[in-house]
């Protein structure tokens, strides 16, 4: 008996040999497409370019737009096409409308290499076509990202309709094989989960499959009165369980439970991919009725890897494209040996995968008429051919739709094709031979352990990623790595966010003392902190600290100050990186106090908790650079060295609205420094406070090195903020306190040792602006997270939307629909975009902002519905806003966007600069020229381009403003520990009797 392999090769060259008897090229259509490609495959600088301009293309309007973007794309290329490429941005100057014509013809023929048609009529043409070739088709509804329910619902219905026509058109159409054909229904829709609902939240898989349960049924239904079949298609990683566990409530039981003509996508890049199938047969085992499964290597690799490093997730795909391979090797045996449960579809264009497959299926003797091959609608026609040819049933994926919204399918698609890594690219546009390209997948992993070294195996995707910029020095924020995000895509992690939940509510309405010179005090009087959701809950109660505690603070600290100045630096480093640990391990529990005190939706509690860790862990790492004293220069006969001592007593007043990570930073960086604390937090988050003070005291901060007093702003903020005993305050708050503080920190009083500093952060009224060829999938969805996430409470929120003229009516139907769509409701439950504001002052204050804006402009949107307990401020849009109305200037902080129109972008910069404030701001565009000015024009500590204006990252986005916003400093930033230092050099005359030593030491330790 032959080995498996053997059958592969013999199976594979058959392949081969078929498609060489009909030499086609790789695509559909020749011409500028190919061309396109061959010049990406051959430069990666004009690969980016062009993807990028195709992306944008479908947008442009004008003639003129198209031309300038062109220029913009290409003009400045630096490469062996440059001189083409200039000579035709020239001659698109002087006829610009002939041009931009033949552009878009081309690059929409591009489009329609991929896009099958543009709707049902358009596309039976082709299904026809290929009906008579044998070849079977799945069509997809290609879409904008559906943001909104009036999109989703959009989408429902556009799937009946497609399907109605395409029942009708095929009436009388036969199985092309003859057999086993009621496997295998004509007409086969395939469905994207994501388009039927705006609102899915990895974390919440049970609102979702709520939400989506009703917008299938009747698409169901109708198909199975029409004999059709429906495909669940994957997206991605964070959509996949949530797609998994749909498909089994749906098929599992009631209406649906007998019926066979369903099938799901499993991606074989995924790791989690054996187990799913697994569970998925298992599943289908005990419903006792056939179902179909996709076999895919998966589209979206390059977005996951990207998307995993970001947040610091583990990759949930392989890394290497072997693996891929054998694991769909894998899935396929598993799916064949399963055949009385599961039918399979295999979805590759690779050749070896192909053959291992049918080589499979014949070793189980398998008739070949029970499983097929499907492949992609304007690719490897000649693979097609070929295994029609030999007798398999083969099916076309055709996607259906206008341009624009296929352009992410588009993208996809030339990705996958100028892959260095793809199988097309290698047989088509390289030659390779086809003893390679059949060669086993896991000889191929073995190779590529045997050359490298074991240790570095697993960076081979750090490989393919290298690190952003070309400088051999890491920049700063290298010098540590970012704590991970908790991805709620795990049901492991809900569960533990829910017990968490349960555990926090548990202890609700404990007494937490106040903390000086490490002894626990009680006062007569305890502070309340309720629940925002739910008012009537008492999270908790913090002793109150007056005057008389606020003055034995101070002492504590000023008694420790000597000590713990001069404790070495790295030991201050690591009591830090100990608390970093210590809030790691309670990091579930930490966040869902967060949850109950100040309503913070799940990812966003998580995300606070992982900005303190990386706080902590970031200025360990910071100190551990700037610790040493350093020379200054080098100079024969004298030594300077530069070094730094802390200031003395540090007064740390933290915001409720980031209760731990912004407490902690202030906190961490005065500590690591050398500074002793004295730690106020917001009224409104005390019991995070002393959650902190407790993280620290278990971490080991000595006594009276940090002090805890929870108490009144105006009683004991202002005493100590006054006090002569206290060197450095650093406050994160409201403008008025904030001012405040920095005027009165400005008065020496007697007795005062140092001149105060102040580390000034304030609010902001931070615009985005939204340019004429933007994303608008993007920059909505981004826009509304930016304004309403978080209910507004973000100093970092976008409050000013800035459209121009030209879009406003596009963008303002799509962004209203999406307000629309937003879940409003207690941040307890998963999946919350909206919960409460703070408190009733809160809740008060905005409201009367929302009479303000009734009065001033045109209340564009509020929610209806919100609940009748807790500090709920629907969602609001005003807009007819003009740059110089209230609620265009003054900070609201709470979940009001103004919508203010412009004619063009000269005065949507000036409007965006014009405020008092410049702490964040947005740009959506795809003009490179116009995204250039903004980074250069728009006043803001922190300009964001093409992504939300909230959700700073330690290290990766040292985070402030300037003008009204802040005193300039950047928390999380290289020179952040700098204001909490106070520079030094000693200088020493080395010099004796005109002899000097000739080496001089770079760092020297003893004078610390
Ligand atoms: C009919 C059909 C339906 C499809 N439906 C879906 C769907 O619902 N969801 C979905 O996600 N995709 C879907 N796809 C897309 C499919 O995932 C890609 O077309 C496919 O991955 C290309 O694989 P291949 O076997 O044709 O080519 P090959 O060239 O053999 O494989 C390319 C694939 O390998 C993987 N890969 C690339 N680089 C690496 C690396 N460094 N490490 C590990 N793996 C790597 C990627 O998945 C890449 O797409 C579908 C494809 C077809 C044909």
């Amino acid at each position: 008996m032959r080995s498996l392999q053997s059958e592969v090769e013999q199976r594979g060259t058959r392949i081969f040999e078929l498609i060489d008897q009909h030499p086609g090229s790789l695509f559909s259509k020749a011409g500028f497409y190919q061309r396109m490609m061959a010049l990406s495959m051959r430069d990666e600088q004009f690969k980016v370019q062009m993807f990028r301009f195709v992306d944008v293309l479908p947008s442009l309007r004008k003639s003129g737009d198209i031309i300038q973007h062109l220029e913009e794309y290409f003009a400045g290329m630096r490469n062996g096409f440059a001189p083409v490429i200039q000579t035709g941005v020239r001659v698109a100057r002087f006829v610009p409308w002939i041009s931009a014509f033949i552009l878009r013809r081309n690059v929409s023929g591009m489009a329609r290499q991929f896009i099958a048609g543009k709707n049902c009529a358009d596309v039976m043409k082709t299904l026809r076509k290929r009906h008579a070739k044998k070849i079977g088709f799945t069509v997809d509804l290609l879409g904008e990202a559906v943001l909104s329910e009036k999109e989703a619902d959009e989408y429902a219905a556009r799937c009946l309709d497609l399907l109605e026509c395409l029942a009708r058109e095929t009436q009388g159409w036969t199985d092309p094989l003859g057999k086993n054909s009621e496997l295998f229904p004509v007409v086969n829709l395939s469905v994207k989960i994501s388009a039927l609902y705006s609102q899915m939240n990895p974390a919440d898989p049970t609102d979702a499959i709520a939400h989506l349960t009703p917008k299938l049924r009747p698409i169901l239904r109708r198909a199975r009165e029409l004999g059709a079949f429906i495909n669940f298609d994957m997206e991605s990683y964070a959509h996949k369980n949530i797609t998994l566990e749909l498909f089994k409530t749906t098929f599992g039981e009631g209406e649906f439970k007998d019926w066979p003509d369903a099938g799901i996508v499993i991606q074989a890049y995924l790791r989690d991919a054996e187990a799913d199938l697994r569970k998925l047969i298992d599943w289908g085992g005990a419903r006792g009725t056939r179902f179909t499964v996709r076999l895919v290597k998966g589209a979206y690799w390059d977005f996951e890897t990207i998307k995993s490093r970001q947040n610091g997730w583990n990759c949930p795909v392989y890394f290497q494209k072997p693996e891929s391979d054998l694991n769909f090797e894998a899935l396929s045996r598993l799916l064949l040996e399963n055949e009385s449960i599961v039918t399979a579809a295999f979805g590759s264009h690779n050749v070896r995968s192909i053959a291992h497959a049918q080589a499979l299926a014949d070793e189980l003797g398998i008739d070949r008429s029970r499983f097929e091959f499907q492949l992609l609608y304007g690719m490897a026609g000649p693979i097609k051919r070929a295994l029609v040819e030999m007798g398999y049933r083969v099916r076309e994926y055709c996607p259906v739709g206008e341009l624009l919204p296929g352009m992410s399918y588009l993208v996809r698609r030339l990705l996958e094709n100028t892959s260095n890594e793809g199988f097309l690219r290698a047989k088509f546009s390289e030659n390779v031979s086809a003893a390679e390209l059949l060669r086993d997948p896991k000889e191929l992993i073995r190779q590529n352990r045997a050359n490298l070294p074991e240790a570095t195996i697993p960076a081979i995707a750090e490989d393919r990623h290298p690190k952003n910029g070309a400088s051999i020095e890491p920049p700063p924020g290298d010098i540590y790595e970012n704590s991970p995000l908790v991805n709620f895509v795990y049901q492991e992690s809900q569960e533990k966010m829910r017990i968490a939940l349960r555990e926090v509510r548990n202890r609700f309405g404990e007494k937490y003392p106040l903390v000086i010179a490490g002894e626990k005090v009680w006062t007569d009087k305890l502070t309340p902190s309720v629940n925002p959701s739910a008012p009537k809950e008492v999270v908790g109660y913090v002793a109150e600290a007056g005057i008389p505690e606020a003055e034995r603070a101070v002492k504590a600290a000023r008694a420790a100050f000597g000590k713990w100045s001069r404790t070495p630096f790295e030991e201050r480093a690591r009591l830090l990186e100990g608390a970093a640990a210590i809030m790691d391990r309670r990091r579930y529990e930490l966040a869902a106090l967060e949850v109950f005190e100040v309503g913070k939706p799940w990812a966003e509690a998580d995300g606070d908790i992982r900005e303190a860790i990386d706080f902590c862990r970031f200025y360990a790492e910071r100190m551990r650079q700037i610790g040493r004293p350093r020379l200054t220069q080098h100079v024969p006969g004298e030594e300077s060295y530069q070094h730094y001592w802390p200031r003395g007593v540090a007064l740390v007043i933290a915001p409720w609205n980031f209760p731990i990570a912004i407490l902690c930073g202030m906190v961490s960086a005065a500590l690591v420094t050398g500074n002793t604390v004295i730690m106020k937090p917001s009224e409104q988050s005390i019991i995070c406070g002393a959650m902190l003070m407790e993280i620290f005291q278990e971490a080991g901060v000595p006594p009276g090195v940090l002090n805890f007093l929870s108490g009144r702003g105006s009683v004991i903020g202002a005493h100590l903020v006054d006090h002569q005993d206290v060197d450095l305050i650093a406050f994160t708050g409201s403008r008025e306190v904030g001012l405040r503080i920095w005027e009165s920190a400005g008065i020496t009083r007697p007795g005062q040792r140092e001149l105060k500093r102040v580390v000034c952060e304030m609010g902001g009224k931070n615009p985005v602006i939204i340019d004429s060829d933007a994303d608008l999938d993007e920059a909505i969805t981004d826009s509304i997270y930016s304004a309403f996430g978080y209910q507004g409470q973000k100093c970092s929120a976008l409050s000013r939307l800035i459209l121009l003229d030209e879009n406003y009516d596009r963008v303002m139907e799509r962004l209203l629909s999406a307000a629309r769509s937003l879940r409003v409701g207690n941040s307890e439950e998963p999946g919350i975009m909206v919960g409460p504001v703070i408190d009733e002052a809160a809740y008060k204050r905005i409201q009367e902002y929302i009479e303000i804006g009734k009065s001033e402009a045109t209340l564009a949107y509020q929610a209806k519905e919100v609940p009748p307990e807790g500090y709920f401020i629907p969602p609001t849009i005003f807009t007819g806003v003009k740059p110089d109305m209230r609620i265009a200037r003054e900070e609201i902080f709470g979940p009001v966007l103004s919508v203010i129109k412009v004619p063009d972008l000269d005065e949507a910069f000036e409007v965006a600069n014009g405020t008092d404030y410049a702490l964040t701001a947005g740009f959506f565009s795809r003009s490179p020229a116009n995204i250039d000015r903004a980074k250069a024009e728009i006043e803001a500590g922190n300009v964001y381009v093409n992504r939300s204006c909230t959700g700073a990252i330690v290290g990766r986005h040292p985070f402030g403003g300037f003008k009204m916003s802040g005193g300039g400093t950047k928390a999380g930033g290289a020179d952040y520990l700098l204001q909490f230092l106070l520079p030094r050099v000693v200088t020493e005359n080395v010099t004796r009797h005109g002899f000097a030593p000739e080496e001089v030491p770079e760092y020297r330790d003893e004078f610390l």
